[in-house]
């Protein structure tokens, strides 16, 4: 897989452009609940998290305590049942192609194209066809997509879905990328090859990423900062800087610094995958 990442100055132009303080997202005493009386489920309780324009956040927690409720909420897919969530000063009312989204399940249209999905956004914004074109053939380029333009997602590998799925979100110049458990499906090298061709993706667009995974090494590889969840409600309890040199390369995972991050995060989520075990054996 060719992992290289081309430089498009004019599109990545048209992101810089608009500022370098974009991305900027303030979660304030966020608690979100489903359900009504006996099924009431609390999915997230009183989260307040700041995450800076640029930043590459990892949310990491067990499986069930939150982390795609709390991502749903920055999206605008589930409002908050109290509390708010800001965007660049805006509070977020619904979701919008500002904050692109990249789930675990690929979600490409299968009836459209590759080409014709990475087009999609632009294409409902209004743009020309000329322009549309001229992005899909960026995004096709960067993400080394090209040779399978005309082909359909189910002619496609998993990790490929995957990558027309970033291009897709990509290509409407978003402020941020949400991302859900996007590579939970993949195999490791697939999943490796994916993380370093993100990495790259995000240090040439300077784009905030929040980035949901339970997986820990996939978390302290990626990210500047790791927000640790509670057991659902979920909460963060424990916000680690990853302090480890950039660009990461896959040699980091047996440096001190990364194992020595990596067992703090494990001992958080032992913690508290023993106390959401012991909720549901109640
Ligand atoms: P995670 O992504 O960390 O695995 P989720 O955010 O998906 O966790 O779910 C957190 C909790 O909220 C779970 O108990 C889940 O069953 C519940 N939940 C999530 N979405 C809904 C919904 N739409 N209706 C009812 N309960 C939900
Ligand atoms: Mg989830």
């Amino acid at each position: 897989m060719d992992t290289q990442v081309i430089s498009f100055e004019p599109h990545k132009k048209k992101i810089l452009s608009r500022s370098d303080q974009i991305g900027h997202i303030e979660v304030d005493k966020v608690t979100i609940s489903f359900g009504k009386g006996a099924d009431l489920v609390e999915a997230v309780k009183e989260t307040t998290l700041e995450i800076r324009p640029g930043e590459f956040i990892c949310l990491l927690g067990p499986s069930g305590c939150g982390k795609s409720t709390l991502l749903n909420s920055i999206a605008g897919y589930v409002t908050p049942t109290t509390g708010s969530v800001l965007v660049d000063d805006e509070l977020v009312k619904g979701p919008s192609p500002e904050r692109g989204m990249v789930f675990q399940q690929y979600s490409l249209f299968p009836w459209k194209t590759v080409r014709e999905n990475i087009a999609f956004g632009p294409k409902v914004a209004g743009e020309e066809e000329a322009e549309c074109s001229s992005i899909a053939n960026t995004f096709l380029a960067m993400i080394g997509l090209t040779n399978i333009a005309n082909k359909f997602p189910s002619e496609l590998s998993g990790g490929m879905q995957q990558r027309v799925g970033i291009a897709r979100a990509l290509a409407n110049y978003p402020s941020v990328l949400l991302m859900d458990e996007p590579f939970g499906a993949l195999d490791a090298q697939t999943r490796l090859m994916m993380q370093e061709n993100l990495l790259s993706i995000w240090s040439e667009f300077g784009i905030t990423v929040v980035f949901v995974t339970h997986d820990v090494d996939e978390a302290v590889f990626l990210a500047d900062r790791i927000l640790v969840m509670s057991a659902s409600p979920g909460s963060v309890i424990a916000d680690l800087k990853v302090d480890l040199p950039r660009p990461r390369v896959s040699e980091v995972s047996t440096s001190v610094g990364y194992l020595d991050l990596k067992k703090q995060c494990l001992d958080f989520i032992r913690a508290e995958s023993l106390k959401a075990f012991e909720q549901q054996s109640m």
